[in-house]
């Protein structure tokens, strides 16, 4: 039986995995679909202190995995669908694959949530539409793609676009983007970014070769549809906390979210059971954060193997 299990290669399990492996607790961490979690489709990281001249999401999560693995933290591919606990041993299942541990970090993260509108799942990924800039954006060089979204990821994807993009178009429901003011500002005053504000979009339309051509938007005060032209569509509106497998075991929120124990941040009501990251913060959801939150449930996971 391990004595530690973490879920998830992104900020929080990552750190989990560097403070456990110091505290000699020889971890194992399981990374799902998406190792190194969001921020490796993110372009460049600005606000992670110590990096004052900003870092790729890339290369900052595989310094932080060879960090963890400096200090013994071993890494393998599974994705849990399952969880049971029967006394202290917990059980995590992963297809035929069971593993057991006495403490368990769950530190899944969290993924795009999309528009469930017509035309968005045919064309999603290889046909114009994506939730990712980072990734798919240099396919668009050249040519007039929208974003849909209004906070910092919308800005983010809509500025790394127009690195290739003749024209961005920045379709925000409301008329006032929720970005933090740098970056909304950054976006509005650029040459390149045009706003489509209190606009609500409501299909995804496609060419004859079923690629995309355009976005509809409703106007959310007159009502009026129209089209807007583009190639890509580059969708921004949040995320949902990777958190089905934990049904029925850990308390979560209406949202998805995790919920702690009352007076902690990262303790669940069961005793060893640490969450930690973006599937239990649905308030900052910031790297630095997530990092945060997986030391504390790396401490809280030593002092409770401690006590045991
Ligand atoms: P977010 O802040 O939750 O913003 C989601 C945006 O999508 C909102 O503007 C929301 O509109 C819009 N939206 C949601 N559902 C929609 C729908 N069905 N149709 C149309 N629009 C919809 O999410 P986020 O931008 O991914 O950011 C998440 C967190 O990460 C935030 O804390 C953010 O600060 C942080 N972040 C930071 C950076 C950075 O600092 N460089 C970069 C990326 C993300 P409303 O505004 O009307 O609700």
């Amino acid at each position: 039986m391990e004595d530690v299990i973490i879920l998830g290669t992104g900020c929080a399990g990552l750190t989990a995995a560097i403070y456990t492996g110091r505290a000699q607790l020889n971890p194992l961490v399981l990374e799902g679909s998406q190792p190194g979690g969001q921020l490796t489709t993110t372009s460049e990281v600005e606000n992670f202190p110590g990096f004052p001249e900003g870092i790729d999401g890339y290369t900052m999560m595989d310094n932080l995995r060879k960090q963890a693995a400096r200090f013994g933290a071993r890494y393998e591919h599974a994705k849990v669908d399952k969880i049971e606990l029967e006394g202290d041993v917990k059980k995590l299942y992963a297809g035929d694959k069971v593993y057991e541990a006495k403490t368990v970090i769950v530190a899944t993260g969290a993924r795009p949530r999309l528009l469930g509108i017509p035309g968005e799942k045919e064309m999603f990924g290889g046909k114009g539409v994506t939730t990712c800039a980072t990734c798919d954006g240099a396919f668009y060089r050249d040519m007039d793609v929208v974003v849909v979204g209004g906070g910092d990821s919308a800005a983010e994807e809509a500025l790394f676009l127009t690195r290739f993009c003749s024209k961005v178009t920045l379709i925000h429901r409301r008329d006032e983007l929720r970005a933090s003011q740098i970056m909304a500002d950054r976006a509005t005053s650029h040459p390149k970014i045009e706003m489509a504000w209190n606009a609500a979009p409501t299909e995804v339309l496609a060419d004859e070769q079923g690629f995309t051509r355009a976005v509809v938007v409703k106007d959310t005060i007159t009502g009026e549809e129209r089209e807007i032209p583009c190639k890509g569509a580059f969708i921004a509106i949040g995320h949902i906390p990777n958190t089905d497998f934990v049904e029925g075991v850990l308390d979560r929120d209406g949202d998805g979210y995790i919920i702690p124990e009352a007076g902690s941040q990262v303790k669940t009501k069961h005793e060893g059971f640490f969450a930690a990251g973006d599937c239990v913060d649905h308030v900052y959801r910031q790297a630095i954060t997530a990092a945060g939150m997986g030391c504390q449930a790396a401490i809280e996971a030593e002092r409770w193997l401690a006590e045991q």
